[in-house]
């Protein structure tokens, strides 16, 4: 098993590559063909096991094809640490690819963030406090996403950001492809899966 049954784009695969990636993780061997199939997927899944990869390599593909600059997918995530886990990951398995990620999240000056907004990126990383508060300044416009991904789903919702997070989904586009990580499954999650997820892959590992 490698990663060329994947039939990435070129680009993408010179990133998979350059990390000295050469199997997929069971995780990604089954996210990323449902991923590209355009399902929505709920993954069970700890950190560690390749879960950035397994929604990250798909999102890019996706995002070879059209509009360049106009953001088309948001991943969300509890911690700027993992936010910025996720940017590097994009910023690293995307080398080739030219798509830009932004990451949004609180606790840092917000000048920066909405400089790079404005200058246009295709992905942006967000914790939910700071994206609500730069959507109110109508500066994070999310009209156009086309991919939703809520990251370690149960951590969010230890934090308290479940009201937070769907005051953001009610603001996102209907029509849109939906992934939701976490490494547990309590009610509160299992209820906001049935929410935000339409006829979902449910994947273990
Ligand atoms: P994650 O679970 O996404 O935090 O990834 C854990 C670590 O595994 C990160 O350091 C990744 O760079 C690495 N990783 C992800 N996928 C693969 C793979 N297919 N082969 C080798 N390392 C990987």
């Amino acid at each position: 098993m490698n990663f060329r049954q994947f039939n990435l784009n070129p680009q993408i695969e010179a990133g998979i590559q350059a990390l000295g990636y050469t199997t997929p993780t069971p995780i990604q061997l089954k996210s990323i063909p449902a991923i590209l199939q355009g399902k929505d997927v709920m993954g069970l899944a700890q950190t560690g096991t390749g879960k950035t990869a397994a929604f990250v390599l798909p999102i890019m593909q996706h995002l070879m094809n059209g509009t360049r600059k106009r953001t088309r997918a948001l991943i969300i995530a509890p911690t700027r640490e993992l936010a910025e886990q996720i940017h590097e990951s994009i910023n690293e398995l995307g080398r080739a690819t030219k798509l830009k990620s932004v990451t949004v999240y609180g606790g840092v000056n917000k000048n920066p963030q909405i400089s790079k907004l404005r200058e246009g990126a295709e992905i942006v990383v967000a914790c939910p406090g700071r994206l609500l508060d730069l959507m109110d300044q109508g500066v994070a416009d999310l009209s156009g996403i086309e991919v939703l991904v809520l990251d370690e789903a149960d951590r969010m919702f230890d934090m308290g950001f479940l009201p937070d997070i769907r005051k953001i989904i009610k603001r996102v586009p209907e029509n849109r492809q939906t992934l939701l990580f976490s490494a547990t499954m309590p009610t509160d999650i299992r209820h906001l899966a049935k929410e935000v997820l339409h006829d979902p892959v449910i994947l273990r590992v």
